[in-house]
């Protein structure tokens, strides 16, 4: 199945606290678009329904949607790093 999609990916480089990281482990993606499917505005995939490369930065108001998605993800291709803390 090939899923694709364009968005654009959040990010809020201006240094405040309270910034969630998701740390995208391309190699583990299958293409299973589950993580798009919850937050497509956070998860931008490929032409073939696969993860964009890059880490995602999430900003306070879109933590719960990124945790979602992340969560949402099979494979555990999306690592979520919030406040010291880490978990897939
Ligand atoms: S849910 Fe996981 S395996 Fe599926 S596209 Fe997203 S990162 Fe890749």
């Amino acid at each position: 199945m090939a899923a694709t999609s364009s968005g654009s990916r959040i990010s809020n480089s201006n240094g405040e606290g309270g910034v969630m990281r998701i740390e995208v482990l391309r190699e583990k993606c299958q293409g299973h678009a589950r993580c798009w499917a919850q937050s497509p505005d956070i998860y931008g995939l490929d032409d073939e329904g696969y993860i964009l490369p890059g880490d995602i930065d999430v900003p306070d108001e879109r933590k719960r949607a990124a945790w979602l998605g992340a969560k949402s993800c099979p494979e555990r291709a999306l690592v979520i790093h919030d406040e010291g803390e880490t978990s897939r």
